[in-house]
């Protein structure tokens, strides 16, 4: 790594939304840390892409919602690059269910990963970014966290929880030259979704102003202007929905 060169982590950085966003960020010169969980082979080869296309990065694996590996992945980074400019906690499942039927596990496991994972990270990394007056969080909110969905009372509770998690740090960062924000997609083409029903997949088109699904890579453009052109923005939730949500 050059002394110059900004470095950010994204979490869940080796598939769908997450690897868009790590391409993006390592497009606009940052030095790439891409985590990864379960899927080691997909981490290296976000990696490998990024480096054949002349940036920067490096894998590094830690289930977000165990906070000592969370740590260890912030020590990490910090020893070895010696700053934390970006930080965006993308990684996420949802174990959808109607409520009467939801077990305490699919509660808790999407509540562990996707709002627990969220505050695990941050904490890890936020004392860097206080130290160095500087620094950028993006939570990967969602739509269902905004406006709700059936089937989805678990994912819905964690995504507004980030969104919550979002606005209360934006306030207490702020004088440190800290913004916090989220973006909440709409319904992207990944493997989170490729499993819905055509049927499904209709009504989904239907309430989109524009009548398809996202690609990851327009959500990690909205990530992109977040991380570099948003200087003045801190608090707030970016829709990337097609116009599902108004
Ligand atoms: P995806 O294709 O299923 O990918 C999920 C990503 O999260 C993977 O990289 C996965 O990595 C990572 N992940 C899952 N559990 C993890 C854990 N315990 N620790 C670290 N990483 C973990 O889903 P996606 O569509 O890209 O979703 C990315 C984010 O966008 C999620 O927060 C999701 O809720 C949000 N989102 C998606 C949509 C959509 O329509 N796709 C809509 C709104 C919001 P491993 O395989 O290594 O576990």
């Amino acid at each position: 790594m050059n002394e110059l060169e900004k470095v950010a982590l994204v979490t869940g950085g080796g598939r769908g939304i997450g690897r868009a966003i790590s391409l993006e960020l390592a497009k606009s010169g940052y030095y790439v840390i891409v985590n990864y969980s379960r899927s080691k082979e997909e981490a290296e080869k976000v990696v490998d892409e990024i480096k054949q296309a002349g940036g920067n990065a490096t894998p590094f694996k830690a289930p977000v919602q165990d906070f000592e590996a969370c740590k260890e992945m912030a020590d990490y980074v910090l020893e070895n690059f010696k700053r934390i400019d970006v930080l965006v906690n993308n990684a996420g499942i949802t174990r959808d269910q109607l409520f009467v039927r939801m077990k305490e596990d699919d509660f808790d496991d999407v509540i562990n990963i996707n709002l627990k994972g969220v505050y695990n990270c941050t904490k890890a990394f936020s004392k860097a970014m206080l130290k160095q007056k500087s620094g950028c969080i993006i939570n990967m909110a969602s739509v269902s966290g905004v406006v709700g969905n059936p089937g989805q009372s678990n994912y819905s509770a964690s995504k507004a929880g980030v969104i919550g998690f979002t606005k209360s740090l934006a306030r207490e960062l702020g004088s440190r030259g800290i913004r916090v924000n989220a973006v909440a997609p709409g319904f992207i083409d990944t493997e989170m979704t490729e499993g819905f029903s055509e049927e499904l997949k209709n009504e989904i088109v239907n309430e989109t102003c524009l009548g398809r699904f996202g690609a990851p890579e327009e959500v990690a453009e909205a990530v992109g202007f977040l991380a570099n052109s948003a200087n003045y923005i801190t608090g707030q939730v970016i829709n990337v929905d097609g116009g599902m949500a108004m």
